[in-house]
């Protein structure tokens, strides 16, 4: 619920499936039951840098279109989700 229209803000969790980075709402990351941006369970705060090597597309591509162009991690690392999905993006 976003009252004043800002994109919601984002950091990098685990997942408790794989070992994937995904995205989930920066307030939620600790809170049971939180999910990522493609609805598997968040398992807790993970770096920017494993975002960078282990990143999943999804969770890249739900936050771009959200509005969310960045997103930070506990230590202030940024991620630029654009670049992250022009060097990552899947041949079709
Ligand atoms: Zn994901």
């Amino acid at each position: 619920m976003h009252s004043d229209g800002a994109p919601p803000l984002l950091t990098p969790v685990t997942s408790t499936q794989g070992t994937a980075i995904h995205l989930a709402g920066a307030r939620s990351p600790h809170s049971p039951g939180a999910t990522t941006l493609c609805h598997e369970m968040a398992a807790g705060p993970a770096s920017a840098q494993h975002f960078h090597r282990l990143g999943c597309f999804r969770c890249a591509q739900e936050a771009v279109a959200l509005g969310v162009l960045s997103v930070h991690d506990l230590h202030n690392a940024t991620v630029n989700l654009p670049r992250f999905l022009a060097a990552h993006r899947p041949a079709v």
